[in-house]
């Protein structure tokens, strides 16, 4: 049996969404065949009041800064597994443990508390052995978004920010934690010359199993504008521009699939885990979704929910301005992108509710009737301030290129859904991505339900598309990566061979001509979009 936990957000909570919600621990076990035979949360708001938490974390008065207690995360995990222990379940089966963490949140350790880590006593439960051990002891989060002039620096001191992506796999962002470390430094610098080491949400959790401080896996690391995602090691560069002495404080970054220790004789004590249990280094939520999701070499996942967001599996990177380039959590030596669209359902149903009585049976019949191409027309529609490209407005484009102000409504139904997936696909091969014959797309998220929708994503790419439930899947994918770290150890396996193929369906394939139609209105869409862009900046 292996298990895993996760400190979460829901899946639609891709970092650059709005949607608020890291708001819960999960457990879930699974066994031999990889079903699951045990689930539970603890929900930080409800059942640990006493942080006076709203989702899970703290708005400050500012509106940018956002946190979450450490202690309240720490207590979170006492209660689970005291739960699990009551309810009877056999820690001593448990082959191999994994997790996750929300990305780029950091966790700050005082001084001495590697010693109290190496010395647990089963009697006490870990929030009250580990009350003092924290420098900082409420953690910056993903939302949190106060540390532009750190970005700028960061920036700055590299040369731009298209070389700091090309280093580290992403522009300067304020949720990275490289730039969140660098304003502690700034703000609070007593409190960072007392931090012994700091960690990721991720490995931090990894740290309270084994008794001493996990590494940072390359998947998770990735998320924090410090690491070199070509050779896997801080740069140096990065790593002065944000605090003095940060490369001791961060230790070596490891492979995802790492056996980072067994768990600590604490865990063997206070609940009876086995001392050979296995405890695989633990990673961003991002990544572990695309472990949960079992995409394999080539493969785009694609989940139009709220926001729609791309996972895609890229061999040879090629950095941009838009999207994030992490190390592969399952192949190490490849790498994955996200791309965030936030204009997606939303904008979807608002199209839906102008030019289609707001049917999607109507929207969908237009889709059948209208012709791929639109003959031309296409059209960009950013309700909101969109992120890949940062634009916003809605604009129109006919056949010669002329701006215009209308399309009849079965011509705005389809240049929506057209616009939407020539970006996703212009993006995505920017990124270094490359469409192969074996390419499968994996859909998901509510709007996956649509099968003419799904047959204009499946045309744009020239791939098949396929349909996949992805509940848990952050918290599978760790599961998933428990059974592999443990079978890498004696061969050589892919993940691939460990885990089974996703249970999924083929939803619809390419129309024949469609790579031949789209090829030059690609080319179009995005001479289009250089002009939107233009008029967003004049605005
Ligand atoms: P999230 O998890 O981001 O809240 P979901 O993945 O549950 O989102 O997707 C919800 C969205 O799915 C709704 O906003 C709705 O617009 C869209 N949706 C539901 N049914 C359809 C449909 N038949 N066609 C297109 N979109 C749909």
């Amino acid at each position: 049996m292996r298990w895993m936990f996760r400190c979460t957000r829901s899946r639609r909570d891709f970092r650059d969404s709005n949607v608020i919600r890291p708001e819960m621990l999960k457990v879930i076990a699974v066994n031999e065949q990889l079903q699951v035979v045990y689930e539970d949360n603890v929900h930080f708001d409800k059942d640990l009041p006493e942080f006076g938490t709203q989702g899970g974390v703290h708005v400050h008065s500012n509106k940018l800064t956002v946190t979450s207690p450490v202690l309240m995360w720490i207590k979170a995990l006492d209660c689970i597994l005291d739960r699990m222990k009551s309810s009877g379940f056999d820690f001593s089966k448990v082959k191999a443990l994994s997790g996750t963490g929300q990305q780029h949140g950091s966790v700050y350790w005082k001084e001495g508390s590697r010693a109290t880590l190496h010395h647990l006593t089963a009697e006490l439960p870990l929030h009250i052995a580990l009350q003092s051990c924290f420098s900082v002891s409420d953690s910056p989060i993903w939302m949190d978004s106060s540390t532009s002039a750190e970005c700028r620096h960061l920036e700055k001191s590299v040369g731009g920010a298209q070389e700091l992506a090309n280093i580290t796999g992403s522009r300067a962002y304020e949720r990275f934690t490289g730039n969140q470390i660098a304003k502690i430094y700034k703000q609070k610098p007593e409190m960072y010359s007392q931090t012994e080491r700091i960690s990721l949400v991720s490995s931090f959790a990894a740290s309270l199993f084994i008794g001493d401080y996990s590494p940072i896996d390359y998947s998770d690391g990735s998320g924090m504008n410090l690491l070199d995602i070509h050779d896997k090691t801080w740069n140096e560069q990065c790593l002065e521009a944000c605090a003095p002495g940060l490369r001791q404080k961060l230790g070596s970054a490891v492979p995802s699939c790492t056996v980072v220790g067994p768990v600590s004789t604490y865990f063997v004590q206070r609940y009876g885990f086995s001392p050979h249990c296995s405890v695989v280094a633990f990673t961003g939520d991002n990544p572990a979704s695309l472990a949960g999701m079992r995409l394999e070499e080539g493969d785009i996942a694609v989940s139009l929910g709220t926001s729609d967001t791309l996972f895609l599996w890229i061999q040879e990177p090629t950095p941009a301005l838009e999207g994030h380039i992490f190390c592969n959590p399952v192949q190490s030596q490849d790498y994955m992108a996200l791309l965030c669209f936030k204009n997606g359902s939303l904008m979807r149903e608002k199209i839906r509710d102008e030019s289609s009585s707001g049917s999607w049976e109507e929207f969908s019949e237009v889709l059948r009737q209208t012709p791929p191409g639109n003959n031309g027309c296409l059209g960009f529609y950013f309700e909101v301030m969109e992120i890949t490209p940062q634009a916003a407005g809605v604009y129109r484009f006919n056949a010669e290129n002329q701006k215009v102000s209308e399309f009849e409504k079965d011509v705005e139904i389809r240049a929506l859904i057209e616009g939407q997936f020539m970006a996703k696909r212009i993006y995505a091969e920017r990124l270094g991505y490359k469409i192969m014959p074996q390419t499968r797309i994996l859909a998901t998220g509510g709007a996956s339900s649509n099968k003419e929708i799904l047959q204009v994503l499946s045309d744009i790419f020239n791939a098949p598309v396929h349909t996949i439930a992805t509940a848990n899947s952050a918290c599978l994918g760790c599961a998933y990566r428990a059974a592999h770290g443990i079978a890498v150890r004696s061969s050589p396996v892919s993940f691939a061979d460990v885990v089974k193929p996703a249970q999924q369906q083929l939803a619809v394939t390419p129309r024949l001509e469609a790579e031949k139609l789209y090829q030059p209105l690609l080319k179009r869409y995005a001479e289009c979009e250089k002009m939107v862009m233009k008029e967003t900046r004049d605005i």
